[in-house]
């Protein structure tokens, strides 16, 4: 028996994870209602890569089609020597089934804004809520709401957060990174992992002829957290340029770019009290070096949703959620903070790396993605 079935659900936050989540509820026969503080349900027009976990989710929740017609079908990843601009190997992703894609953030947002739209989710824009009481109700354009269950889906700076945990303070992680998109007529769908001592950058193509590109150095100075500082290209430029000619190539091309801080948070040691609960960047800010934040956050609004609707009670099954999601997540941020340091190595340390890629890929080249099995094999739907 459903147990959503016209149960009041409040999202705070229609980002990826609110909005996957609002979708599930609503599938489910639940009242949805996602409270969004912009004026408007977009993100700022950089990539995201879909991997099959998160995929899964999406696909499992009626987006099959929408998500095929708007993303670029990876086809490899491929970690190239930045300074040589020679590929090192080239691990295939065609056999992976649902497809490995990359998207515009935007296009993301818009299937799922339709898929909510389709399933009666309510959406208030311009609502910023800046605090829960502890029934989990809130004010919300003058009017107080007092759902069944309140989920944050608030993202990094998460007030929900807030709200179920102790204050923990995020710390620098010693790296900045760049975000721009630039005008290509280089579509190969592949993710390319550029390499240099101390440094790395990732591209890959998004439809409509734009290539996307994340940037990181390792710095001791902090720049501040969060995507929209922007920055002088030029600087970005001057981070790389002692790298190969094609490096240098792409990011001569770049006219605008934003430049933040990556800070790690650890993960919530709550992630519901009562009858609220939170998900995605809200519950575990994730470092962009496995491309798990977003797929992480479709796994947990799909997750929620599910282990409500089949438990006896709302409390047993937001218990069912912690224990389904927690586990997994460590593990998946602990692999993304291991890719960073793997990345950026020098010296003696960085030829044996190059030297194993390159012999894993030729002796081996099922083994990339077996390592990865436990991560892009999940099914959060089964
Ligand atoms: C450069 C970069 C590249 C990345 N690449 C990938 C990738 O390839 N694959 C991947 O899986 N992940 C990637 N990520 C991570 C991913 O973007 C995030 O983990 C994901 O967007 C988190 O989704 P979310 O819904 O939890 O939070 P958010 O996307 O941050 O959404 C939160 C929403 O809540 C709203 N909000 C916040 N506070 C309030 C409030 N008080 N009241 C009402 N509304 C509020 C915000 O306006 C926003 O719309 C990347 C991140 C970065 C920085």
């Amino acid at each position: 028996m459903s147990q959503n079935q016209s149960r009041d659900i409040a999202v705070i936050g229609g980002g990826i994870g609110g909005l996957t989540a609002a979708l599930a509820f609503a599938r489910s026969g639940a009242n949805v209602t996602v409270y969004e503080q912009a004026p408007a349900l977009t993100e700022v027009g950089a990539g995201l890569q879909i991997t099959p976990n998160g995929a899964r989710a999406l696909d499992a929740l009626g987006l099959a089609q929408a998500l095929a017609a708007s993303g670029v079908t990876a086809q490899a990843v491929v970690p190239m020597d930045a300074m040589s601009s020679r590929e090192i190997t080239r691990f295939d992703l065609r056999t992976q089934s649902p497809q490995y894609r990359f998207y515009h953030r935007a296009a993301l947002i818009d299937i799922l804004a339709r898929g909510c739209e389709g399933a009666g989710v309510a959406v208030k824009l311009g609502a910023q809520i800046t605090a829960l009481n502890p029934d989990g109700s809130f004010e919300a354009n003058g009017a107080t709401v007092r759902p069944a269950l309140t989920v944050g889906a608030d993202g990094i700076h998460s007030v929900v957060r807030r709200m179920i945990n102790k204050p923990s303070g995020p710390f620098f992680t010693g790296q900045v990174a760049w975000r721009a998109t630039i005008k290509t007529t280089k579509t190969d769908p592949v993710a390319r992992i550029w390499m240099a001592p101390g440094r790395h950058m990732v591209t890959y193509p998004l439809i409509g002829g734009r290539l996307n590109i994340v940037a990181v150095q390792q710095r001791s100075q902090w720049a501040e957290e969060g995507w929209n500082h922007s920055d002088d290209p030029g600087n970005l430029r001057m981070a790389f340029a002692d790298c190969g000619w094609e490096v240098k190539s792409i990011l001569g091309e770049v006219e605008k770019t934003n430049l933040w801080g990556l800070f790690r948070h650890p993960v919530a040691e709550n992630w519901h009290v009562g009858s609220v609960a939170i998900l995605g960047d809200a519950a575990h800010p994730t470092l962009p070096f496995l491309a798990q934040g977003a797929n992480l956050a479709i796994e947990d609004a799909y997750a929620l949703a599910r282990c409500c609707d089949a438990a006896a009670s709302l409390d047993a099954g937001l218990r069912d959620y912690q224990v389904q999601r927690r586990a997994r997540v460590v593990k998946a941020i602990e692999a993304a903070n291991k890719n960073a340091r793997n990345y950026h190595l020098s010296g003696v340390q960085r030829r044996i790396a190059h030297a194993g890629l390159r012999t894993m890929g030729k002796v081996a080249p099922a083994a990339f993605l077996n390592r990865l099995s436990w991560l892009y094999d999940y099914d959060v739907t089964a």
